[in-house]
C-alpha cells in the first residue's frame, strides 16, 4: 500500500489543478477557459497541444512527442452537465470548495478531477515516457455531456484521417463503486430510445369504447414489454433492460377520452440483442393492441466489448499495488466516448473515481480519493511504459 503523504507538493499541484479546472464554467459543449489553462500547463512541461475543434466543440490533443502513432491514449472531458438549481447547493458548483477533506463542485467526479489526475500522471512519468520511447497521448473533449457528435466520435475519426493512430486507450470516466479502483469497465451497454405515439378516437368519456382509447392500448402494451425477456445477457453483460421514461395524452375536458397518447421507451441492451431485434419486438406488441401507432426511433448507440488483455491485467496490478484492491470487470452504467475510440484502438478500459454522485447537487470528491486515484493512474501509466518497451 503507498503512504499518501509522500508527495505534499505534488498532492497540492494536483488539488489546484482540480480545482482550476471546475472553477471553469464549462458547461456542455462549452470548454470555457478549461483548454487555455491546460494547453499553458502542458506547453510549459515540453508536452505538445493540438486542437481538433468542430462547431460549438472543442477538442485537445496533447502528445508527449510529436509523432503520429500512439502506443496509449487517454481520454477524457471537460465538459459538465448544468448544476441544477444552484440554491440547492452548499457551495457555488463552479467554485472548487474544500470542506472536512472534501472537494466540492460541478466535475469534481464527472470528471474534471480524472482529468486533472490523468495530466498529473503524465507529468510525473514524463522523463520515463522520454527515455522509454513510449509516446502517450491525451484527447480531452468539450462535447461528451451533450450530443458527442462534435467532440470525441468526430476528433477520432479527423485524427484518423490526418495519420494519427493509437494502441491503446484509457478513459477516465468514474467508473468505481465503494473505492476508488474496485471497478474496470471493459464495455458498454447500448442504448435505444423510441417515441411511441398511439391514435385512437376522440369521444365523450360516458359512451367510448374501451378499444378506441389509445390510453388503455398504451397501459396493455407498457405492461406487456415490462414483462417480456428480451433477451437472456451474455458474457459480461447482464440482460436486456426496457424502461418507460414518460408516458402521457392530452386532456382536452375531463369527459373527452383522448386522441392519442404517447410515452418514450429506452433499452439499455446487451449485444445478445440487437437495435433490429428489439425495434421488431416492440412493432409486434404495438400490434397486439390493434391501434394505429407509429415509432420514431432515435439513433441507437451501439453496446461494445473490449475484453481482457494486457490493459486489465496493468489495471489490476496498478489498483491492487495501490488501493489493495483487485477491480472487479464491468460494462454496467450509461453510455461514454470509449464506444466511438474502441473501433480504433486493440483494447480499450475505462477507470476513473466513485460515481456515488455524479451528476448529483453538491457532487464532491474526497481529498483522499483524488490522490488515490492519480497514484493508480501514475503507477498504471509506469507500468505500460516499461511493459511496452520490454515487449518491443
Ligand atoms: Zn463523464
Amino acid at each position: 500500500m503507498s503512504n499518501l503523504m509522500t508527495t505534499t507538493s505534488t498532492q497540492k499541484k494536483l488539488i489546484e489543478l482540480t480545482s482550476r479546472l471546475i472553477d471553469e464554467r464549462s458547461i456542455t459543449p462549452d470548454a470555457a477557459g478549461c483548454f487555455d489553462y491546460i494547453t499553458a500547463q502542458c506547453e510549459s512541461k515540453g508536452l505538445y497541444c493540438k486542437r481538433v475543434d468542430r462547431n460549438a466543440t472543442q477538442n485537445l490533443l496533447i502528445t508527449t512527442h510529436q509523432a503520429k502513432r500512439f502506443s496509449l491514449l487517454l481520454s477524457g472531458h471537460v465538459d459538465v452537465v448544468p448544476p441544477g438549481d444552484i440554491t440547492k447547493w452548499r457551495f457555488d458548483p463552479f467554485q472548487a470548495t474544500i470542506a472536512d477533506d472534501i472537494l466540492y463542485g460541478r466535475g469534481a467526479v464527472d470528471m474534471k478531477s480524472s482529468v486533472a489526475a490523468l495530466l498529473m500522471a503524465v507529468f510525473d512519468n514524463l522523463d520515463h515516457l522520454k527515455t522509454q520511447q513510449t509516446p502517450v497521448a491525451i484527447l480531452l473533449t468539450s462535447d461528451e455531456e451533450g450530443d458527442a457528435i462534435d467532440g470525441t466520435q468526430y476528433a477520432m475519426a479527423e485524427l484518423t484521417a490526418m495519420g494519427y493512430s493509437f494502441d491503446y486507450a484509457l478513459v477516465g470516466e468514474p467508473t468505481s463503486v465503494d473505492q476508488v479502483g474496485d471497478t474496470v469497465k471493459i464495455g458498454r451497454r447500448g442504448s435505444l430510445t423510441g417515441r411511441i405515439t398511439l391514435t385512437g378516437q376522440q369521444s365523450h368519456v360516458a359512451y367510448a369504447s374501451e378499444h378506441i382509447n389509445p390510453l388503455f392500448a398504451l397501459s396493455q402494451f407498457i405492461h406487456e414489454a415490462r414483462h417480456t425477456t428480451w433477451d437472456l445477457g451474455c458474457d459480461h453483460f447482464s440482460k436486456t433492460q426496457f424502461c418507460v421514461v414518460s408516458a402521457q395524452s392530452h386532456c382536452v375536458a375531463t369527459n373527452v377520452t383522448p386522441h392519442e397518447a404517447t410515452c418514450v421507451v429506452n433499452f439499455r441492451y446487451c449485444p445478445a440483442s440487437s437495435d433490429g431485434t428489439l425495434r421488431m419486438q416492440i412493432s409486434a406488441l404495438l400490434k397486439r393492441t390493434k391501434m394505429d401507432y407509429r415509432v420514431e426511433w432515435v439513433r441507437p448507440n451501439h453496446p461494445f466489448l473490449s475484453g481482457t488483455g494486457l490493459l486489465t491485467s496493468l489495471m489490476n496490478d496498478s489498483a491492487v499495488r495501490i488501493s489493495g484492491i483487485a477491480p472487479v470487470l464491468s460494462t454496467s452504467g450509461g453510455t461514454s466516448d470509449a464506444r466511438y475510440i474502441s473501433e480504433y484502438v486493440k483494447e480499450i478500459i475505462e477507470f476513473g473515481p466513485r460515481n456515488h454522485c455524479a451528476h448529483q447537487i453538491d457532487e464532491h470528491i474526497l481529498l483522499h480519493d483524488l490522490q488515490r486515484l492519480f497514484e493508480i493512474y501514475r503507477e498504471f501509466v509506469q507500468r505500460f511504459a516499461l511493459k511496452i518497451n520490454t515487449s518491443s
